[in-house]
């Protein structure tokens, strides 16, 4: 691929990446103390084209967990392995305009939708439940697919959210009441933490972006790793919801479907175009990246990316 070739998108790339570098606001996440580790500095654009082609500018290569970006593919991922009307029986597609740690259910009882907590927890327990293996190995293979390599673990950031993450656990028990989840509490989060505990670099963002913009068959390893129909659903719950409480305020500047995480990551995915991925710990309130959000904002208007615009 073309990483080398000048190209108005590379350089365009490269100066966004030295403007925005100088942006300091936000703070990385603590209340995973581990994730309170990392280097605020880190920077990485990366662009994944449906034809195979992938530009990058920093630190594309750097480590980190994907943290609630894994919630669009295993969303996907459960509507392929389950069929749709087992998960949207059990998970709902409607924004929440609420945190994405918020404990609140729908009136009946249902998770708002797959990219917040609760709905996402929902999600891996369906696949945890319908699998008699490992969980989080179906997981991370599905992940590694998407992003056409094999994805590891970080085990620090693991064991930390594992020992911190209450609120979480306690959004399990909510929903085992209602029988949104079944079965052992802890074993479930164990693969919802570790899955979010993956490791993934801002090319492998932009490449899972590329995967879903080309409709589920992965442009560098020519893989089919999702249906067309379950790509479709999840770029559909991207929009709506896939940057929690600010869902609306980025589909009405950046128009790309996207999914961000605490870790500092954000995937965006066009259709039929381009896959990108932003790294940036600094968040803002939201627990979106602010580098990532301007980096996206800057890319779709300089490209004519919204998708709302496009001719
Ligand atoms: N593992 C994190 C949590 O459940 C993921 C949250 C996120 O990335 N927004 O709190």
């Amino acid at each position: 691929p073309s990483t080398t070739l000048e190209t108005p998108l590379l350089r365009f790339l490269k100066d966004t990446h030295a403007d925005f570098s100088r942006i300091d606001e936000g703070e990385v996440a603590s209340y995973i103390p581990e994730l309170g580790k990392a280097n605020p500095d880190h920077f990485g654009i990366a662009v994944a084209t449906t034809d195979g082609h992938v530009y990058e500018a920093g630190d594309t290569q750097v480590p980190f967990t994907i943290q609630s970006v894994s919630k669009a593919m295993v969303f996907a991922l459960a509507l392929d392995l389950l069929g749709a009307e087992r998960v949207e029986a059990a998970i709902g597609v409607e924004p929440s305009g609420e945190a994405f740690n918020s404990i609140r259910l729908r009136a009946d009882n249902k998770p708002f939708n797959a990219m917040v907590n609760a709905g996402a927890i929902a999600c891996s327990g369906l696949i945890a439940e319908s699998t008699g293996g490992d969980a989080f190995e179906l997981i991370r293979q599905a992940l590694g697919r998407f992003a056409g390599r094999d994805l590891g673990l970080d085990e620090a950031v693991f064991e930390s959210e594992r020992s911190t993450g209450d609120r979480n656990r306690a959004i399990a028990y909510l929903l085992r009441t209602y029988g949104g989840v079944t079965g052992d509490v802890d074993r479930l989060l164990d693969v919802y933490f570790r899955q979010c505990s993956v490791l993934v670099t801002a090319r492998d963002l932009a490449v899972m972006g590329a995967t879903f913009a080309n409709h589920g068959v992965n442009p560098l390893t020519g893989v089919t790793v999702a249906s067309s129909y379950a790509v479709a659903r999840t770029l559909a719950v991207m929009s709506s919801s896939g940057m929690y409480d600010f869902a609306g305020e980025w589909i009405y500047r950046v128009g790309v479907p996207a999914k961000s995480g605490v870790g500092g990551g954000i995937l965006a995915a066009l259709p039929s175009q381009l896959g990108l991925g932003t790294f940036s710990p600094r968040l803002d309130m939201h627990g979106n990246s602010v580098r990532g959000i301007r980096t996206c904002e800057a890319i779709s208007e300089a490209f004519d990316l919204h998708m709302l615009s496009r001719r």
